[in-house]
């Protein structure tokens, strides 16, 4: 593990490209192209929109047409703010969500409309089957909701598994948010993304991965690499990292390690 010299402060740390925001395609509250302008003015490099894949309830509003279109219609949005912004790395990709214990996500079939896939677990998603349904939600609620403790350990294994077939199944970007709500086999899950080149996201607004996952990850791995998301589901937070930068300093993460931070 690499220490964390005096030099290496959070005042130093400066993020490149926020990889990690929603529009009002979900439920953020901003359009793409405010989130954009955002990002802009925060001097930012770049911004990545990773909107709700559509087995996120937030997406459900879109019903009323295919989703194919709401997607596409996002996306023509956003290629005329590229030409915009021509110095900014502007890129439209999706936070999809696990939908099958076979490691299918709903970023199925809508693979060429986003230039990237990002994946994470999420609680207001709905699965495809309810074989799958009752593997991991009904699990949820009962492990977080009602305290039944003794799932964890099977649940986490569960997890990790469908999580290792997804990164077999898909070219992943990032693995968002890494272990909100659901335990996972960490070392298990970063090993497999340093094989297939995925990212873990240390995502500031729900301060995870933090310090001491990261500081046990790294411990066993040397070549993972991480990646800071804000997460922002407004225009306001575009670019606020801050919490990150704090937990890069904490673990004592190199550069080298970080897809989109320079320091
Ligand atoms: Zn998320
Ligand atoms: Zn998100």
């Amino acid at each position: 593990m690499t220490e964390v010299t005096g030099l290496r402060t959070v005042e130093m740390m400066r993020l490149i490209c926020d990889c990690h925001t929603h529009t009002d395609l979900s439920h953020g509250r901003n359009t793409a192209s405010e989130m954009i302008r955002a990002a802009y003015d925060k001097g930012l490099g770049g911004i990545w929109i990773t909107e709700h894949g559509p087995a996120h309830m937030s997406v459900r509003k879109h019903f009323y047409k295919s989703r194919r279109d709401a997607y596409l219609a996002l996306r023509d949005d956003i290629e005329r703010e590229k030409s915009l912004y021509p110095g900014m790395d502007i890129r439209f990709g999706t936070e999809a969500n696990v939908t099958g214990l076979d490691g299918e996500t709903d970023a199925a079939g809508l693979e060429d409309v986003f230039e990237f896939i990002n994946v994470g677990y999420h609680m207001m998603a709905l699965m495809k089957d309810l074989s799958s349904e009752m593997s991991l939600q009904a699990r949820v609620i009962g492990y977080k909701k009602l305290g039944m403790k003794f799932l964890e350990e099977k649940f986490s294994r569960t997890l990790t598994e469908v999580m290792l077939r997804v990164l077999d199944n898909y070219d992943i970007n990032m693995i968002t948010h890494p272990t909100r709500y659901y335990p996972m086999d960490m070392g298990a899950i970063a090993a497999k993304c340093a094989e297939r080149g995925t990212l873990l996201e240390i995502n500031s607004a729900k301060k995870l991965l933090n310090a001491e996952q990261i500081r046990d990850i790294i411990k066993e791995n040397d070549t993972v690499r991480f990646a800071v998301g804000s997460d922002a589901h407004r225009k306001e937070d575009v670019g606020e990292v801050s919490a990150a930068f704090s937990i890069i300093e904490e673990c004592g993460l190199t550069p080298e390690r970080l897809a989109n931070i320079a320091f």
